[in-house]
């Protein structure tokens, strides 16, 4: 049987939710990777130092109590146009935030606290320059078609702070189209992006059959999904891996107004494994989701082992119990019922 050993990976944007919801969804991210970037965006977001040390001691404790030790959430702050330099400030001494995120006010799930105006946020973006944080983007300009929203807020919103804050190192989250790629390889190594695994399988028409496969930013075309992997099995540094897994109960996505999210964990490392052996660049995997992510925030590499095997193995219909076999709302993970090539050995 074929395996696949690589560098235990990082996963740079994951949504881990709160509550129960968190209790459920941890082992996916925790028993996986070794660390995840922790999006911020709760039903509280994560606005100050003190619900960033709430959360994450939250975080922790059930790390502790499901017994994954060498799992460590990375911490990240939410900002808003209330934000101050002292929350900055504030969040990396005592909480050791790694990132602040931008959500455009209004564009996904948790955003309605999110920035309206980039421009008041001058002298926050200058603190987190000066010392080093990074600033992740969900780059979506508001109300806008989502087939535009990603380009408006480049040339936009995100071109004034590249221009003015020339040491800031900036993240765009989940890249999403051709022209993303082939504008983000024309800026210095200091902006870089994540790309999902979901972006790499789905395109529109997906969305349209499947409310498990909606997420924002959506999947585009069938051009754009082949220009992400080629992006990904390039070898080029400026693109790593944030699986933007963002678990809904299955109730809240088969409904109208289904709620924005993919929940991709449980599936992640098999299927990018897939797409990587597809295009011949299964060689390409390790860096692409174990070193490049870790190299840009200046992180040490993990020195732990993931191991994949290649046996087939079929995606649950949902996940109907916790650790404890205890019964719990449903959550359906992307690919629900499908089948793909490799699995974790755990
Ligand atoms: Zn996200």
């Amino acid at each position: 049987m074929e395996t696949l050993v690589i560098r235990r990976p990082d996963d740079f944007h994951v949504h881990l939710r709160e509550g129960e919801m968190l209790r459920r969804v941890l082992p996916f991210t925790a028993q996986v990777f070794e660390r995840a970037l922790v999006m911020p965006n709760l039903t509280k977001p994560l606005i100050s130092t003190y619900k960033v040390k709430e959360y994450f001691r939250e975080l922790d404790r059930y790390c502790e109590k499901q017994g994954f030790k060498d799992f460590r959430a990375l911490r990240t702050l939410y900002l808003t146009d209330k934000t101050l330099v002292g929350n900055i400030a504030w969040s990396q001494v005592w909480e050791n935030v790694l990132a602040a995120k931008l959500y455009p006010k209004g564009t996904t799930t948790g955003s309605a606290q999110g920035v309206l105006d980039v421009e008041r946020l001058g002298p926050v973006f200058a603190e987190m320059e000066k010392r080093g944080i990074v600033l992740s983007i969900h780059a979506e300009m508001p109300e806008m078609h989502s087939d535009y929203a990603e380009d408006e807020f480049l040339i936009g919103p995100f071109w004034w702070i590249y221009q003015n804050f020339p040491r800031l190192k900036i993240v765009w989250e989940h890249v999403t189209t051709a022209y993303m790629v082939k504008l983000l390889e024309r800026y210095p190594a200091r902006v870089a992006g994540t790309i999902t695994a979901h972006h790499l399988w789905l395109t529109r028409d997906d969305v349209f059959s499947n409310p498990h496969n909606y997420c924002k930013p959506p999947a585009k075309s069938k051009e754009d999904m082949v220009a992400l992997i080629n992006a990904v099995t390039s070898g080029n540094p400026k693109f790593f891996f944030g699986s933007d897994s963002a678990p809904h109960w299955k109730w809240q996505k088969e409904r109208a107004k289904a709620k924005a999210g993919v929940f991709s964990a449980p599936v992640v490392m098999p299927l990018l494994a897939q797409i990587f052996e597809a295009v011949g660049a299964l060689h390409r995997l390790e860096d692409f989701t174990s070193r490049f992510g870790a190299e840009f925030y200046g992180l040490p590499l993990n020195t732990g082992k993931l191991v994949l095997e290649k046996r087939p193995w079929k995606v649950p219909l949902a996940y109907t119990r916790d650790l404890d076999g205890e019964a719990i709302e449903p959550i359906v993970p992307f690919l629900a019922g499908e089948t793909l090539d490799w699995q974790i050995v755990l």
